[in-house]
């Protein structure tokens, strides 16, 4: 198993906002930009650690990668370095954890002997499961950002109870939540720039519903 994300800013020390340590989105005081650590900005904690996903970005900087690219960072070692740390002492990838359903979802994904691919050639399990993380996180990203849309549109014209609805739906087929981060987005004073593209679908559609 990899570390995880939220422990990992625990040990280096990171400022973690107390409000939100036990939420799925935890956010710090950023070490990369230290735009949060300006005077005035008391309040601010721009690097968000996702507790469930392993994922983090900073909304001012960019930064951004999984736990081991986290941990290159804060050790100013090269990633390769960290990945082969826990190359050697670990042997469940996340992405075994994933159903058949879920690497269906991702298209074409038999079902694999880990364990034999495994012992076969270990480098290629590694590279293989490595993608299909990659493939996995960038699947519920685009989902988050589809339910974001229905999320906003049910807030706008009056009809959440029946959107929220169907992201619950959605949440069952994908087997991931979505709607909990969605709304943390939501109320966040400072949200991801893909939310102000999906508000601004939005405002084209508001209009085009008016004038119809
Ligand atoms: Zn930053």
């Amino acid at each position: 198993m990899l570390p995880d994300i939220v422990d990992v800013a625990r040990k280096n020390g990171l400022v973690i906002s107390d409000r939100t340590l036990h939420s799925e989105e935890v956010l710090c005081k950023c070490p990369f930009c230290n735009e949060d650590s300006k005077p005035g900005k008391k309040r601010k904690f721009y690097l968000s650690l996702n507790a469930q996903s392993q994922l983090f970005k900073c909304w001012y900087c960019g930064e951004s990668g999984g736990v081991l690219r986290f941990i290159a960072l804060l050790e100013g070692v090269p990633e390769e370095k960290v990945r082969s740390r826990y190359r050697r002492s670990h042997t469940t990838h996340p992405a075994e954890r994933l159903t058949r359903r879920q690497r269906l979802l991702l298209g074409g994904y038999k079902e694999p002997d880990w364990e034999a691919m495994k012992k076969r050639d270990r480098k290629y399990y590694l590279r293989t499961m490595d993608r299909l993380w990659e493939r996995w996180n960038a699947f519920l990203e685009s989902e988050r950002q589809e339910a974001y849309f229905l999320l906003v549109l049910g807030i706008r014209f009056g009809k959440y109870g029946k959107y929220v609805e169907q992201i619950r739906q959605r949440e069952k087929q994908i087997g991931a939540s979505l709607l909990k981060e969605l709304l943390n987005i939501y109320s966040s004073a400072v949200r991801p720039s893909w939310t102000e593209k999906v508000e601004a679908q939005i405002d084209a559609f508001g209009i085009k519903t008016r004038k119809t």
